[in-house]
């Protein structure tokens, strides 16, 4: 199956939303407990008691990227649109924040007060959550015509106004490179291998990002693909959520069941869900996502909007 660029953003913005909507109703269940009972649909209520189609910080900071990226590149514009959403409840599903992560809170609380974005990403070890990476979708899509090291550099920056530690920044990368593969390839291995040599190529450029290539050895070496379901940790770590938004996305053949499988890996469900459900839309379309459920998205309208004017501009600069 072969869909043109403007069925690939549709999908793969559409795809990260669901996944989060999905995940955010059983966000820290168990892997045991979803097994017992698999979600097979969008549920409401559940861990934050919201209605159903309700999505979260993941979705919020996809929308507000997408929106920024439509006036064109800037950083200052960027964090602010990402302020508005902290402390205004801008693109939020039901008008409030809810779900926002400790760094990105840190992080754009000291943008606020300061008002730059030179220094304000925190860079400690324990900011390897995947606060950043749930963002990276649109800005991979909105940078493929660039050159690679411009690429590189929009994505790292990005990252870096709340997430700036390498690990972060190493994983930023590679996902968007595989964005940005599967862009021209469908062919899911293919544009993870390929993805993976020029992640390495690139970072081990770099004396700083040298010694954290490590850390994603089990993508790296491909070793991920080869691995069970109970060898997949699906925490809130940047490592750990990649690997398993990948090994459900090279696993599974359809967005709705790639679906299906991040969002039952348990614990971090709902950015494991957007970021596998990324991938997902980049390669299927949604024709196996119940209308119903697509249908239920809080604010689906708008979001269609959205994507739509994206789409436009993102084709219109290729
Ligand atoms: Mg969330």
């Amino acid at each position: 199956m072969k869909m043109d660029l403007a069925n690939k953003i549709r999908s793969s913005i559409f795809g990260a939303i669901l996944g989060d909507a999905m995940g955010v109703p059983i966000e820290y269940t168990s892997r045991h407990e979803n097994s017992l009972c698999s979600v097979k649909n969008l549920l409401g209520y559940g861990r934050f008691d919201h209605p159903v189609g309700t999505w979260s910080d993941d979705s919020s900071i996809i929308l507000c990227t997408t929106e920024s990226l439509c006036s064109g590149y800037n950083l200052n514009h960027l964090a602010e649109t990402y302020c508005k959403w902290l402390f205004e409840g801008y693109w939020t599903a039901l008008g409030y924040v809810f779900d926002a992560g400790l760094t990105t809170c840190l992080a754009l609380d000291r943008l606020h007060s300061e008002g730059s974005v030179s220094c304000c990403g925190c860079d400690s070890e324990d900011d390897n959550g995947n606060g950043s990476l749930m963002r990276m979708l649109p800005a991979a899509l909105f940078f493929h015509n660039n050159n690679f090291d411009d690429f590189m550099e929009k994505i790292h920056d990005i990252s870096s106004l709340t997430h700036s530690h390498p690990r972060t920044i190493i994983g930023c990368g590679l996902y968007s490179l595989l964005v940005l593969e599967l862009i021209t390839n469908n062919d899911k291995e293919e544009a993870l291998r390929s993805a993976v040599s020029k992640t390495l190529e690139y970072y081990n450029r770099f004396d700083q990002y040298k010694n954290e290539l490590c850390h994603y050895m089990r993508i790296f070496s491909l070793e991920l693909l080869s691995l069970n379901e109970n060898e997949i940790h699906s925490s809130g770590y940047i490592v750990e959520t990649l690997e398993a938004a990948i090994w459900c996305f090279i696993k599974n053949d359809s967005t709705y069941q790639i679906l299906h499988s991040a969002t039952n890996l348990g614990l971090e469900t709902d950015t494991t869900g957007t970021v596998a459900g990324g991938l997902a839309g980049m390669v299927y379309n949604l024709d196996d996502v119940p209308q119903e459920i697509i249908q239920s998205l809080a604010r689906k309208r708008e979001i269609e909007n959205l994507i739509r004017k994206f789409s436009d501009i993102v084709i219109s600069n290729t």
